[in-house]
């Protein structure tokens, strides 16, 4: 372990690592795994992901359990989801057998950065795919490079678990109704930047975006799913221009274990005045409670919780699923991935 760094304190940035791992896709073919101690990269000037936003990522997180083990959180599903947005984006897909390979070395290398548990901080895992093959005409690349990156990141609450404020705009889409908003590449964020931080300077935490389409319903929650308690229920939007968040695939779930009803559909902007939770969903926070929803263009503001503390469903799913996480509580659909235990070579 790494004695010298203040794991809790740690914000959600990039901390140097020992190694990250890469391997190319040349001549039709992936090559051998390669270890690197670099943290830049060489690459064509007129690389497609330079110029075309050829370019894919994921984010999972690996903890160090109160046993002193370590697991990867859910793995599968992130190298399922890598590879609809390779296919996605015209990318070469990556095998998902080499990309859990690629994720097991890379935090097995810096097992010195895994956080102790104590600390409520995690390794982060960062891979991505680049189109490498210099292009002037838009076209795909026909090579591209696949790298597995970690870094240490403190827990998400520095100051305890609590809300903080979003606002609707129709001012600015995330994606197109039939574009990309489905898939993990770095041209959303892009496209969503200038909103998110006019949404930062008026002091919300992200914007609640609608849907691109007839601005009726609820959409993406800044880069994080959204979910709302009503009368009860777990409310989610079902939407073409959401990406399919895991943390959300595994709240529905729990939700589903506790007897908490699930629906995934359209929700109207207007159904906010009859909920009584919400929070943003993703890998980083688990559950991001909000207190306010202001929609800036109607004046309107929807409370998400009255007394300025997280609700009660929203609570409950945050503890349940970091418990499992952290590996306190039993993992009975199996979406850890505990190292050395379910081996995945080498
Ligand atoms: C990554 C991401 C999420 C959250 O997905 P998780 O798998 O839960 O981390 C939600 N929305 C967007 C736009 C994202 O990029």
């Amino acid at each position: 372990m790494n004695e010298n760094i203040n794991w809790a304190a740690l914000p959600f940035g990039y901390y140097p690592t020992d190694f990250n791992v890469r391997c190319t896709f040349r001549d039709g073919k992936w090559g051998d795994i390669e270890v690197s101690q670099s943290d830049t990269l060489n690459i064509h000037m007129a690389a497609t992901c330079l110029h075309y936003g050829q370019e894919i990522f994921e984010g999972l997180k690996a903890f160090r359990g109160k046993d002193g083990k370590i697991r990867i959180f859910r793995m599968d599903e992130n190298a399922r989801r890598i590879r609809r947005s390779a296919e996605g984006l015209m990318m070469e897909p990556i095998p998902e057998k080499l990309f859990k390979m690629m994720c097991v070395m890379a935090v097995k290398l810096n097992n010195r950065f895994v956080p102790p548990y104590e600390s409520g901080a995690s390794l982060y895992i960062r891979p991505l795919e680049i189109g490498l093959s210099p292009r002037i005409g838009v076209k795909p690349a026909s090579e591209y490079m696949f790298v597995v990156m970690v870094t240490p990141v403190g827990p998400y609450f520095k100051q305890g678990f609590g809300v903080s404020n979003y606002c609707i705009t129709r001012a600015h889409d995330r994606v197109a109704p039939k574009g990309t908003g489905q898939f993990k590449c770095g041209g959303n964020y892009a496209a969503a930047m200038r909103a998110g931080e006019e949404a930062h300077g008026k002091g919300y935490s992200a914007v609640l975006f609608l849907d691109p389409l007839e601005k009726k319903y609820l959409d993406e929650c800044g880069p994080a799913n959204f979910f709302a308690v009503k009368d009860g229920k777990y409310i989610t939007p079902a939407s073409d221009s959401i990406l399919p968040s895991i943390t959300n695939m595994s709240l529905m779930t729990l939700c589903e274990d506790l007897g908490i009803p699930v629906e995934r559909r359209h929700i109207l902007v207007e159904e906010l005045a009859d909920c009584s939770e919400a929070a943003a969903i993703g890998t980083a926070a688990v559950a991001s409670p909000i207190g306010n929803i202001d929609d800036l263009d109607t004046g309107k503001t929807y409370v998400m919780s009255h007394d300025g503390k997280p609700g009660p469903i929203t609570t409950m799913l945050y503890d349940k699923l970091n418990a499992i996480r952290y590996g306190l509580e039993e993992d009975v659909h199996g979406w850890n991935f505990i190292l050395d235990e379910d081996r995945i070579e080498p």
